[in-house]
Formats: structure tokens, sequence, C-alpha cells
């Protein structure tokens, strides 16, 4: 008698059993953004025994994160989000594969970042419209089932867009993003728990769906819970579609050059001079020698933060080893590129 897996609760399903648990087992889930989508959906895979796992974030955890972000705990706070989901994840289950990159999901390591294994499914943990066109970009490229999700303040979205046999793509149904700026964002609308929990289950639901081979109808579930409201929209396949019928990938071609960027939901700028195109890797022992006399610094295998006073204001600089920097404390990217300059180097 062989033991009881620890599936026997969810292959008891007729949609899963052990065909389906299988199949669960040999996917490769690759979530990019492990914010409160990412930290969701992320747990709910893991649990259920998705093989490997590939998480991307390029952030690290702040106690403004802790109200809805379910894999970290205080003793997070300042480690790389990538990294500290995976310590969790792995205590949760360790019969899986789990990979973690402290990186910026961009057109030119979108692909490199898992370039050893194929991914089964994308899963969108992202706050911004530019990853999410460069991950339809992805799908559709290669094929690969992308599980699209947004939350913003008590609404959510989600839609499974699988490539192929007519079905639509992201572009298909918006086929441009919407204009810098004219979006809420979680800095400007906040964000509240339940709706991210149930977007991340809409997410994690159809994923084991399709690894299981059942195709969800193209839909677009949206929600909002205050007042409580839901609704499912039909989307359908654009015959114009630049990127699925014309096989464009302007998101996954286009060149980056704009070395800065305002991350959603702090007072942060990256910084990545010569950016993904030119890595200019950083010597982060050195570094934490030449800073010690200047800045309070902690250095891990991961990054090196080192907070320190402009004037009267606390600035806190996490620098990653190929050169990418979060400057906190800041939203002038002309400030952050200042701090950039003159602690780690031009
Ligand atoms: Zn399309």
């Amino acid at each position: 008698m062989s033991p009881v897996s620890r599936y026997h609760r969810q292959t008891l399903l007729p949609g899963i059993g052990e065909a389906g648990q299988e199949r669960i087992g040999a996917a490769h889930a690759v979530i990019v953004g492990i914010g409160a989508l990412g930290c969701a959906s992320a747990d709910l895979l893991a649990r259920a025994g998705v093989g490997r796992i590939t998480l991307i974030d390029r952030d690290v955890v702040e106690l403004t994160n802790l109200q809805r972000q379910t894999l970290f705990t205080e003793a997070d706070l300042g480690t790389p989000k990538a990294h500290a989901a995976r310590e969790r994840l792995r205590a949760v289950n360790s019969s899986i594969e789990i990979h973690a990159h402290a990186a910026d999901f961009g057109p030119r390591n979108a692909a490199g970042l898992f370039a050893d294994s194929p991914a089964t499914l994308l899963l969108d943990g992202t706050d911004n419209y530019e990853t999410r066109y460069l991950l339809n970009d992805l799908s559709v490229q290669r094929g690969v089932p992308y599980l699209y999700g947004g939350v913003i303040a008590d609404r959510g979205m989600s839609a499974a867009l699988v490539p192929g046999d007519g079905r639509p793509c992201l572009r298909c149904v918006f086929p441009e993003p919407p204009a810098p700026g004219s979006q809420p964002t979680c800095d400007t609308a906040g964000v509240l728990g339940p709706a991210v929990a149930m977007v991340a289950a809409a997410q994690a639901a159809d994923a084991l769906a399709i690894l299981c081979g059942r195709i969800p109808t193209p839909t677009l579930l949206e929600f909002s819970l205050w007042p409580d409201r839901r609704r499912r929209i039909e989307l359908t396949h654009n015959a114009e579609c630049a990127c699925c019928v014309n096989r464009r990938f302007e998101f996954l071609d286009a060149d980056r050059t704009d070395d800065t960027t305002s991350l959603c939901g702090a007072n942060t700028v990256q910084v990545w001079p010569g950016g993904m195109a030119e890595q200019r890797p950083v010597d982060l022992v050195a570094l934490a020698a030449r800073l010690r006399p200047l800045a309070d610094v902690t250095l891990t295998d991961f990054m090196l933060r080192a907070s320190l006073r402009e004037g009267a204001t606390p600035i806190d600089i996490s620098v990653f080893p190929d050169g990418r920097a979060l400057v906190r404390g800041t939203t002038s990217a002309a400030t952050a590129r200042t701090l950039y300059a003159r602690y780690v180097g031009a």
C-alpha cells in the first residue's frame, strides 16, 4: 500500500486525479512580480505541487507590503522579494524546485531568466502595463499560456489567455497599453488584500485547469468588492492583431534606453546605468568597504544596502551585483542618478 500523497485532497477532484497531478508536477510556472498577486498565486501553485517555479522580482520587502504580500514576514524587511519568497515556499514544499531572480524583467533578459527550462505557464504579478505586454509577446511567440491579473483598490481583473486555435491574446482585447499616468496605481488608490486573494485564486484555478488539460473559455473576470459586483466579459480574437496575427513582438523587441524607473508603491527610483544592454557588475564587498565610513551598511549574497542621510532626508540605497540599484527616499530620477554616481560610482 502506498503512503497517502501530500496531494491526496486535490487528486480526489475528478478534474485532477493522478494523471492531472503528474502534469502539475511536470510543469514550470514562471511568476513575474512577487508582490501581492505573485505571493498569493505562488503559494497556491507551490502547495498544489507545480514541479518547478521561477520567481522574478526587482524589489525588496518593505513594511507597507506586509498588509497583502502573504509570503513575507517582518523578518524579511530589506530582503529581495524573490529570495524571501523562495525561502518561504521551500519551507512549504521541499519536494519542488524553486528558482529566484532578484532582477528587472525586461525585453533583453525576459527569456534568458528561464532559458534552461521552457515555461509551461506565465503568471502576471506585475504592477505595470509594459511588463504585461512583454509577457503577452512571450506567451504568443512561444505558445505558452498567460494568466493575466490586476488589482487596484477593491477591484480586480483576471483572464486566462491561451495562445492558438483562434483564441485572443491581450493585444486582441487591448491593442495598446494605457498612456502612462492615465491609470490609478497602488500608490494613489491603495489595494484591498481580499481583492488580491480573489484575483490570485482565479489565476491559480485557471493555471491548474490548463495543466490538467482544460482550456478555460476566453473571458475577462472583472469585479469590485465594495460594492460587490462581478461580471465575465467574453473576449474575442482580433483578426488584425499586431501580436498574435501579424506576429509583431513590439514589447519583446523594444530597446529600453531609459536608465531609471519609478517603482509603484514606494518612494523609490530604480537606477541601472547601461541597463540590461551593457551590464556593469559591481563588486559588493569592495563597495561595502568604501561605504562603511559613510553609511550603515548591510551586505548579503544578493545585495548591499546602505542607509545614509542626504541633508535631513534619510536615503536607502540597495545595490545588486548586476549594477542595478534601488534608491529609496526620493521620487526624483535626477536625485537618484546623482546619489548613484556619488555612492556607487558612475
Ligand atoms: Zn492577439
